[in-house]
């Protein structure tokens, strides 16, 4: 008897650490300016509720082919081709349990042992389990390097003759970090070029403030090199419902899914139904909803630069990533300890998305106008 040696690969997120902390401070009736969750402000849409309600009704409730009900591939396919340029059949996109379930699966189907995944740092934290879980060897190419930088070079700088896979987050957790056209072609040239495949992460792709999203896989050549997956969670504000997609050549697809057949043996038959709603929905839906993310935005880090924080504009997604250093110390946990103390904001430190986060906090500004201002009255006293 005993515990599966793999279970050394799988770490556990620290963000639980946090969330604990404010749930008891909150317990204790102390206030907390909760900026630290990583979920949509608004809740999930009515027409959302009311598909899953008339799915419920009409007895959409046995199981269903696991790799998705035909309408909802059918409606992807449709999305996929309009909004991200990727024109494929229904065969090759896959429903999952969300986007972390796609992720997961991407990374079982295309890394071996041995194998070295490259990937932006800082990075969302559960990517370097999900390397580790799968044999991988993670390399890590700092943000710094390629925001100003040449990408092409901070590349090939890091690549060696194991190099076999390279994650893409944009718009990216934690830092809101956004790769344009050019630089999406620099990795898709140097992806050819070392014969490595593409797991792109386009969980945020309806956030973003400047500038187009571009998916990889609408790249000349990439679509064969590349494991699109995306998330109805953040878009429709669906986080708790588990569902997204992912997009892949037939290469992979085989084995993606089998590996949803063993392990969830598909998503839940009323919420594909729900998700079958939200993709059919006016395009256009987003448009509203992302001019109030972008004056939480600028709320947010119009306030850190009040502080004397150097704090940059995040162009995508919903967290800003402000330098701590000179106002709260180099420790990004003792930092977050600060803050929460003097100001009641919760933040994530950086620290806890890598070596290459330290010195900063994660702070998501999905929260109410209130909240923030507050936020930004009490760091303007910090
Ligand atoms: N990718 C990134 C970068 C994320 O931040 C998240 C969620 O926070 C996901 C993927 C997956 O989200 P979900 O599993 O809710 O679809």
């Amino acid at each position: 008897m005993g515990l599966a040696e793999r279970s050394a690969l799988l770490g556990f997120s620290d963000i639980v650490k946090i969330r604990n902390r404010v749930m008891d401070m909150r317990a204790r009736g102390q206030r907390v300016l909760q900026l630290e969750g990583g979920e949509p402000f608004i809740g999930t849409p009515d027409f959302v509720k009311k598909a899953m309600k008339a799915a419920l009704d009409a007895n959409h409730t046995r199981y269903a082919p696991s790799s998705g009900i035909p309408a909802l591939l059918d409606a992807l396919r449709e999305k996929l081709a309009r909004k991200n340029r990727i024109t494929v059949s229904t065969n090759d996109i896959i429903i999952t349990s969300g986007g972390a379930h796609g992720l997961f699966c991407a990374f079982q189907a295309s890394v071996n042992p041995g194998d070295e995944v490259m990937f932006f740092a800082p990075y969302w934290t559960p990517i370097q389990d999900q390397v580790r879980y799968s044999g991988g060897v993670a390399v890590r190419v700092p943000w710094d390097d390629v925001r100003s930088g040449d990408m092409r070079e901070a590349l090939e700088s890091r690549v060696t003759s194991r190099t076999r896979v390279i994650y893409v987050n944009t718009p990216a957790n934690p830092t809101g970090d956004v790769l344009n056209r050019d630089q999406l072609t620099a990795i898709a040239d140097f992806a050819k070029a070392h014969d490595l495949t593409v797991i792109s992460d386009e969980a945020y792709e309806d956030l973003l403030y400047d500038g187009e999203h571009v998916s990889m896989a609408s790249l000349p050549d990439m679509l064969a090199r590349t494991i699109s997956v995306f998330t109805f969670s953040k878009s429709f504000s669906m986080t708790g419902w588990r569902i997204g997609y992912v997009v892949a050549p037939e290469t992979f697809m085989g084995f993606l899914r089998k590996l949803v057949l063993n392990s969830v043996n598909g998503v839940s038959t009323p919420t594909q139904h729900a998700a079958l709603a939200a993709i059919t929905h006016d395009p256009h839906f987003f448009d509203a909803i992302r001019e109030d993310y972008r004056r939480r935005r600028d709320l947010l880090v119009g306030g850190f630069r009040r502080a004397d924080f150097d704090c940059l504009t995040p162009p995508g997604a919903f967290y800003a990533f402000p330098d701590v250093r000179r106002r709260l110390g180099g420790d990004s946990w003792k930092a977050m300890e600060t803050l929460l103390e003097r100001t009641s904001i919760a933040s994530v430190p950086g620290a806890v998305f890598g070596p290459e986060g330290e010195g900063h906090l994660r702070m998501s500004y999905s929260t109410s106008m209130e909240v923030l201002e507050e936020a930004v009255e009490a760091l303007s006293s910090l």
